[in-house]
């Protein structure tokens, strides 16, 4: 260790020096043994809403939800969002490409 202007410097490359793209779950990333029940949100891993504004898919009440709605239609993980938000009754945001009172009324119909 040395010391600049009055800082401790640790010399050396620090052990966290890399991004694992895996443990961040980068869409596309897949983690060597994905285990869904050990996991339950293992599919995030290729959500399309992890590589775009994730705030458009939680707007502020009353704000718009097309963009968000738009970017799920093509989202090849959307089944899975949407069975994880009913199971796990997501209150907020879009899941699966539905609204929280879209997902209700699909909870009703079932
Ligand atoms: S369906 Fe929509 S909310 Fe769900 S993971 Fe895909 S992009 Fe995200």
């Amino acid at each position: 260790m040395i010391r600049v202007n009055g800082s401790d410097f640790h010399a050396g490359v620090p052990e966290d020096w890399h991004v694992d793209p895996v443990s961040l779950g980068v869409p596309g990333v897949r983690r060597p043994e994905t285990d869904d029940e050990a996991n339950p949100l293992a599919w995030q891993v290729d959500s399309l809403c992890a590589q775009t504004d994730p705030e458009a898919f939680f707007p502020e009440k009353g704000g718009s939800t097309r963009e968000a709605k738009k970017i799920c239609t093509s989202c090849e993980v959307r089944s899975q969002c949407l069975e994880y938000a009913l199971e796990n009754d997501e209150r907020f945001g879009i899941w699966g490409g539905l609204s929280e009172r879209e997902r209700r009324k699909l909870r009703k119909r079932a």
